[in-house]
């Protein structure tokens, strides 16, 4: 029935359909003509530095600017290039616009920002992918602490001695590990112990009404505690409002990430944007 409705149609990729196969294999053909026709573009969102209000990070999230479709958000395809495996093609790509952006922005005065990534647990079965990321590193010439990893706590588990593996290997890099989505995946909370983590990034969920849900809160000073005790650096996700900002702010959480400090955008807008000062004054703690 797709076939017939032709390929225009946004939910080719998103509705049940009845093969399941016959639209893998139509999205991995289109996946594949978007990396060799350079329909990809990383867009980037900012991470506040609470202690300082300036932007040190930001979060690469890959856009696909399908020639027909639009832009196709990652949760149309992602899930879709991990199941065909293609997404080890797609987190190279990733890998090495990362590392060109952060060489671009040397001698600017966005040098100082790192870039996170977010890798998906299929791209650390490749045995090759630390070794990969060395030589991205190496050839764009920036230093390896400006580039992190973001993993989804699933990925710390599964396979867990091969990934442990991989990941320490990346750590030996000089290249940070943020957990993503912390506390919604199935909470193991052993992999923490001995394992080089840098960062841990709460879900989202959690933040949504952490200034009025008491159990959200709770959780919230959890894990920032937690991570604290640890050695661990915290950042929440999906900050939309001055209270969600003050309630993090109040309980040391050290970044913040979310539509009221910026969008994700690409970089020339991120250059504007941060040239003229992220924060609007009114949202600085100290106003
Ligand atoms: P994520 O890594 O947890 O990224 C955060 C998502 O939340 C992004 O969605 C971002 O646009 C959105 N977001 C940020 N601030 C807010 C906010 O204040 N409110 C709300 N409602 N949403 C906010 P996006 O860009 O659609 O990406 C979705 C997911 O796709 C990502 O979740 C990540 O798991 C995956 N993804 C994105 N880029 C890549 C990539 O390059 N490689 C891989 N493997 N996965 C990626
Ligand atoms: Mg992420
Ligand atoms: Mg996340
Ligand atoms: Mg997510």
């Amino acid at each position: 029935r797709a076939k017939e409705r032709g390929r225009n149609t946004y939910q080719f990729y998103t509705e049940g359909m009845q093969d399941r196969e016959v639209r893998r294999l139509e999205l991995d053909k289109d996946l594949s003509e978007a990396l060799a026709g350079d329909q990809f573009e990383l867009h980037y969102q900012p991470q506040l530095d609470l202690i300082t209000s300036r932007a040190c990070s930001v979060e690469a999230l890959i856009r696909w600017n399908h020639p027909q479709r639009g832009m196709v958000p990652p949760v149309e395809f992602i899930p879709l290039a991990e199941e065909s495996g293609r997404i080890a093609e797609i987190g190279r790509w990733v890998i090495q616009a990362a590392c060109r952006q952060l060489r671009a922005w040397q001698n600017t005065n966005l040098s100082h920002l790192r870039i996170a990534i977010n890798l998906s647990g299929r791209e650390l079965d490749q045995p090759d992918l630390p070794d990969y990321i060395g030589q991205c590193l190496l050839d764009s010439g920036v230093a390896p602490h400006q580039l992190e990893i973001e993993l989804t706590e699933e990925s710390f588990i599964a396979n867990i001695e091969h990934n442990h593996e991989q990941l320490r290997r990346i750590s030996e890099l000089g290249v940070h590990l943020a957990i993503d989505d912390f506390g919604v995946g199935y909470s193991s909370l052993g992999y923490l112990r001995n394992f080089p983590v840098d960062l841990l990034k709460i879900d989202r969920s959690f933040i949504t009404n952490v200034a009025q849900q008491q159990d959200d809160a709770v959780i919230t000073r959890a894990i920032i505690n937690l991570a604290h005790n640890l050695g661990i650096r915290v950042v929440a996700e999906g900050v939309e409002t001055k209270e969600q900002l003050r309630f993090l702010y109040n309980h040391q959480c050290d970044l913040a990430q979310g539509y009221l400090v910026g969008r994700p955008m690409p970089a020339r807008k991120l250059a504007e944007k941060l040239t003229q000062g992220l924060l609007p004054e009114s949202l600085k703690h100290n106003s």
